[in-house]
């Protein structure tokens, strides 16, 4: 590494709260796919900033959307209109079929305001006793980082000594309809799921799974909210992980690719009475719905539909979940994926994922581990056929290694 790699690093250490524990490379610069260190070396993006990226890096024509309207106008706040917002609402309902979007920033954001929005509406509409709304979550899942998502969270590390926490949720387990049933009350105003667990390590629930929630829901009279912060907008082959199964959320949470790694930008979508009921005052954001969050977001959804990335994540990410299957390795314990959004489970003899995936930073490729055993993939959109090839080959020589 060459000096200036080094104090990049040693400096984030000196004055950093260290909340991360990076892969050591340092980036400079993306294109598509492609992102550069500061020696100028290439990798094969393969986590997409977690999925926001999936336009690819640095898109010309979300570049441009974003560069014409910051000379413009970029923040009003909500005090005051603005002449962006108006065609977000417009384009992000014909996209999804939405009649109701409320703007937020970041996905946490989404997941609080869904969850203020159901509380809510279970007041008001179902008739729910004041202060006993029950919102039902499962175990392993991830909806952000705020005191009010951490405190149902499962994992030890997301929410210890982060206490206390906000009443009101009830954990159960993730792919098992019995057990929603069985938790359902009269108090229940909501079900907040995942369609598929991402941080957990992309775990996909048992076929049909969902087509069972949708009619428990709706049998129960209690709002299906689907986080689709890191599912949606074609990660996994269609626009939303719904459609997988046909049904429809009633409440549907985006972030992360909705403004192609800009800037962030969160949106409720609900397709039905849930956000009537916040009045004026009772909920908002400085930046939430600002003319360049909204301009950017337009052009986000624009080149997804009109460059046929949801297609392409169909298409590639068939071929790419072939490829990892066809890999003959005793690291491998399971290889998992839907569309672009993949995972390789290790073996717990095989060492830990961390170090396959500093090997394969070696190769050119950059991926993230989560939960020890698992290396996450999910490149951007845009990939190619050839592109996925040329992981593959790089991915099969480094899990035919042992690190253990
Ligand atoms: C990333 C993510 C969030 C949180 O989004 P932030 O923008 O980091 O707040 C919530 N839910 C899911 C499923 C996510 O993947």
């Amino acid at each position: 590494m060459s000096s200036s790699v080094i104090d990049f690093i040693a400096t984030e250490a000196r004055f950093g709260a260290q909340n991360y524990a990076p892969i050591g490379v340092v980036l400079s610069r993306g294109e598509g796919v492609w992102v550069w260190d500061t020696e100028g070396n290439r990798y094969l993006d393969c986590l997409s900033a977690y999925s926001a990226v999936s336009q690819g890096h640095c898109h010309p024509k979300i570049l441009a959307a974003m560069v014409e309207q910051a000379h413009r106008l970029t923040l009003t706040s909500r005090a005051f209109h603005n002449d962006q917002l108006a065609l977000f609402y417009e384009e992000i309902a014909a996209l999804t079929g939405s009649h109701k979007v409320l703007p937020m920033n970041s996905g946490a954001e989404a997941v609080e305001t869904a969850i203020k929005s159901v509380r809510k509406w279970g007041y008001e509409v179902k008739g729910v006793p004041d202060g006993q709304a029950e919102i039902i979550v499962c175990a392993n899942n991830f909806h952000g980082r705020t005191l009010g998502i951490v405190g149902f969270s499962t994992d030890p590390e997301t929410h210890g000594h982060f206490g206390p926490f906000a009443p009101g949720f009830k954990i159960i387990p993730f792919g098992d309809a019995a057990a929603l049933k069985e938790a359902i009350t009269p108090n229940t105003v909501a079900f907040l799921v995942e369609p598929i667990q991402g941080e957990a390590g992309v775990v996909i629930p048992p076929a049909g799974y969902f087509t069972e929630v949708r009619q428990l829901c709706t049998a129960n009279n209690v709002m299906l909210v689907l986080d689709e912060i890191q599912t949606g907008l074609g990660r996994t082959g269609k626009l939303l992980a719904e459609q997988h199964e046909g049904i429809e959320a009633d409440v549907t949470l985006l972030g992360k690719a909705l403004s192609g790694g800009f800037y962030p930008v969160s949106a409720v979508l609900s397709n039905n009475d849930v956000l009537g009921t916040l009045r004026p005052g009772q909920h908002g954001s400085t930046f939430g719905g600002n003319p360049l969050a909204c301009a950017v977001a337009r052009a986000a959804m624009r080149v997804l539909v009109e460059e046929g990335m949801i297609e392409n994540a169909a298409r590639q990410g068939a071929r790419f979940l072939e490829g990892l299957k066809d890999i003959r390795a005793n690291t491998i314990r399971e290889v998992r994926g839907r569309g672009l959004m993949l995972a390789v489970e290790l073996h717990p003899e095989a060492g830990r994922a961390r170090r396959y995936c500093e090997a394969l930073q070696g190769k050119g490729i950059l991926a993230k581990d989560t939960h020890e055993q698992t290396i996450r993939i999910a490149p951007p959109l845009v990939i190619t056929s050839d592109q996925v090839d040329w992981a593959l080959e790089r991915l099969a020589s480094t899990l035919t290694q042992d690190f253990s």
